[in-house]
């Protein structure tokens, strides 16, 4: 063994023996070759069945209205389940590198499925508003399309995002905290400044995970209003039950 990487994992051992990794779930101790939960705490994850077409368990939610050619996700959405500490920790406490990381299992889905295609799908992470990346620093949807990207040669993300988040909401201060909350929509616009021309390219939408498919719906609505021949396709992280 090389002295360089000997004194690594000297260095290594003697971290993990101060600061054992720890489960980001149940807190216990995890083995280091699993990232962020214990064995135990991946096994509780409900792996999305792959013999089950997205359109079909989505019909009687908004995606089933917009024609999509793949779709990926890559397990089921439970409130118990670990799933959510990982989305937490990737929401709320800058944990960037479980974007990544889990977009790496997509990408290598994808990665089979486009492995015929010609030209590589345009990455589009859905936004979130400039003001909550200020906040939180990141997309994290812009994180698992890096993942992703990183996995596969078979796509690609665009200097420019192609859509913005437009509004948050408007200063509704004088009103109560319900009907402020029910106007938060969310509004999506086109990027004037994005000059790539999307008709017959495979457009790859991008989130962590799908609820009532409106968000994903919107977006796909936009983008073909422009390029009416884009093929559109769904990759989320996962799908609430
Ligand atoms: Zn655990």
């Amino acid at each position: 063994m090389p002295f360089g990487v000997m004194f690594q994992s000297i260095v290594k051992a003697g971290f993990n023996f101060i600061y054992p990794p720890i489960c980001l779930h149940c807190g216990k101790r995890r083995d280091e070759n699993q990232e962020f939960l214990c064995f135990t705490c991946w096994n509780q994850i409900k792996t999305y069945d792959a013999s089950l077409d997205i359109r079909q368990v989505l019909k009687s939610r908004m995606i089933g209205r917009v024609k999509t050619e793949h779709n990926f996700t890559l397990f089921w959405y439970q409130h118990s389940s670990p799933l959510k500490t990982l989305f937490q920790n990737l929401k709320y406490q800058n944990r960037k590198g479980i974007g990544l990381y889990l977009g790496r299992f997509l990408g290598k889905k994808i990665n089979e499925k486009l492995e015929s295609a010609s030209e590589p799908a345009i990455l589009v992470p859905v936004p979130v508003h400039k003001l909550k990346q200020i906040d939180r620093g990141y997309n994290q949807a812009l994180m698992i399309a890096m993942g992703i990207a990183r996995e596969t040669r078979h796509v690609v993300l665009p200097a420019k995002e192609i859509i913005l988040k437009t509004r948050q909401t408007d200063s509704q201060t004088k009103k109560d905290r319900i009907s402020r909350w029910t106007s938060q929509k969310e509004v999506f616009g086109l990027n004037p400044k994005v000059n790539i021309d999307l008709n017959y390219r495979s457009v790859l939408l991008v989130d962590d995970i799908i609820t009532t498919g409106a968000t994903l719906e919107q977006i796909g609505k936009l983008i073909l209003s422009k390029w009416p021949e884009a093929r559109i396709s769904i990759a989320t992280i996962a799908l609430t039950e």
